[in-house]
């Protein structure tokens, strides 16, 4: 038998089941390697052995459930009853959640443990984890450099074999980019699939959790746990299932305006390659265009600020978090979160304030507003031509820490996955390889609600051997 911590999480699971080993046995197979590792990488804010010893005690042979005794890592964001839960701010940083996030209770309702929780930047504002009031997380394909961001914490567990799996978000590619980065697949789902009931607010209006995961059946599995319309959160929807549809007969887009400028050379290659690939197993190939993707980085940097400074505006020190005393109540608040709060939550709260002030909505928030339409517009009309787009996931492979200290070089890092994740549309990043020893990922955008057809053209593009 391989080792446990290379089995697929169905086969943890029927393991645990069959006998063949204890869930305390795959959770010490983890929790090794989180002790041999983890100094170098960083990659949890809180690592839960006690809890997941507990609970691991409990779990049975013959028992059931689709993850019984697969230990799962959530990134810091999402909301775990009894367990610290800071966002990776220091405003929350003694936070202990009185409840469990739905996908938290999803999760244990199949037999799952809750291995800990992992960093991230500061209330998933960043690319690179280096955002974190926790220290920065390190790539664990080479030390030097970021596993990106904001899910950093959780991709690197699962590149370094920490966590079978992990949680992350993405509001803006905060999964997708660092699954890219770190080697391993990630799914951002559709908006609406998955419940955001406990995740810590970033952007309302994007906001998804999906999960990163070795393999692609493991990202098809443990979406298929946490999906479903949740009484709790009003943006819920409940799948309408596809009928799967045969590669031979898809037609994939390749849209022009994702091979361009900012785009390492050798990355276009691989989504070239992938594309042949994908015409040899008999799908057909073409170019498209949206035309408005130039426009994603700005639209979306009003419009997260904006939703940040509503959603950043209950951290005030009056209820919870850091508190600083002082003798008006406007002073409390002010140094309160003047302590509390990073640079980049700062920032934009501050751009937000500005973006939403009344004179300037109009100019700012509402237009953006409006050019988002016009991006979701560009993705329908593309999905009239073509089933399914093939893009790079980022710009780049994963860059030095410390390399870009400029915030816009860092939002740069966004430029493929934010007009997508505007159009609420699911995604899928997919190794396929690496350059100079550092791992590569495309992207398969979809319709809303395809998320079967991107896990099954995911596991085709897997099953190739990518150098
Ligand atoms: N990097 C983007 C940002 O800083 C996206 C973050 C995310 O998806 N959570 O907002």
């Amino acid at each position: 038998m391989s080792e446990i911590t290379e089995l697929s999480l169905k086969q943890i699971a029927e393991g645990v089941r069959g006998g063949n080993f204890s869930a305390i046995e795959v959770l010490q197979a983890f929790l090794k390697n989180i002790a041999e590792k983890e100094d170098d990488l960083n990659a949890f804010i809180t690592v839960n052995s006690k809890g997941a010893l507990t609970q691991a005690k409990e779990i049975k042979k013959g028992q059931q459930g689709r993850l019984l005794g697969v230990p799962v890592a959530l990134k810091d964001n999402i909301s775990t009853r009894g367990l610290r839960t800071t966002a990776g701010s220091k405003i929350i940083e003694d936070y202990i959640p009185p409840y469990n996030a739905t996908v938290v209770a999803k999760l244990l309702a199949e037999g799952a443990i809750i291995l800990g929780k992992t960093n991230m930047d500061e209330f998933a504002m960043g690319s690179s984890t280096e955002n974190s009031a926790y220290g920065v997380t390190h790539n664990p394909h080479d030390l030097t450099r970021v596993p990106g961001g904001s899910s950093g914490g959780s991709a690197a567990a699962v590149a370094a074999r920490l966590a079978p799996t992990a949680l992350g978000t993405d509001t803006g590619g905060s999964i997708k980019q660092p699954a890219a980065f770190c080697g391993v697949v990630g799914l951002r789902p559709t908006y609406g699939a998955v419940s955001r009931y406990g995740v810590i607010a970033l952007t309302s209006s994007l906001d998804q959790v999906g999960p990163l995961a070795k393999t692609v059946e493991d990202a098809r599995t443990i979406f298929e746990v946490i999906a479903g319309k949740d009484p709790y959160d009003a943006t819920g929807v409940e799948m309408a299932s596809e009928e799967p549809k045969k590669l031979e007969s898809l037609r994939i887009g390749i849209p022009k305006e994702y091979l361009g400028e900012g785009l390492d050379p050798a990355i276009a290659e691989m989504v070239k390659k992938v594309g042949e690939f994908l015409e040899k197993q008999g799908a057909a190939i073409q170019e498209v265009s949206l035309p408005h993707t130039h426009y994603g980085l700005a639209v979306y940097y009003i419009i997260t600020p904006s939703e940040v400074s509503s959603n950043l505006a209950r951290f005030d020190g009056i209820r919870y978090g850091v508190r600083v005393e002082d003798s008006s109540i406007e002073e409390l608040v002010s140094r309160s979160r003047g302590k509390g709060f990073g640079s980049e939550p700062k920032r934009r709260i501050i751009l937000g304030t500005f973006a939403l002030s009344s004179g300037y909505a109009d100019q700012y928030y509402l237009r953006a507003a409006k050019v988002r339409t016009l991006i979701a517009q560009d993705f329908a009309r593309a999905f009239e031509k073509v089933d399914l787009l093939l893009t790079p996931t980022a710009p780049t492979t994963a860059f030095k820490i410390g390399e870009k200290k400029d915030p816009l070089s860092m939002y740069l890092s966004d430029i493929f996955t934010i007009p997508a994740n505007l159009a609420g549309l699911p995604g899928l990043s997919v190794p396929v390889g690496t350059i100079k020893n550092l791992p590569v990922g495309v992207q398969l955008l979809g319709p809303k609600f395809s998320e079967n057809m991107l896990f099954d053209v995911g596991e085709a593009i897997e099953r190739k051997k990518w150098s």
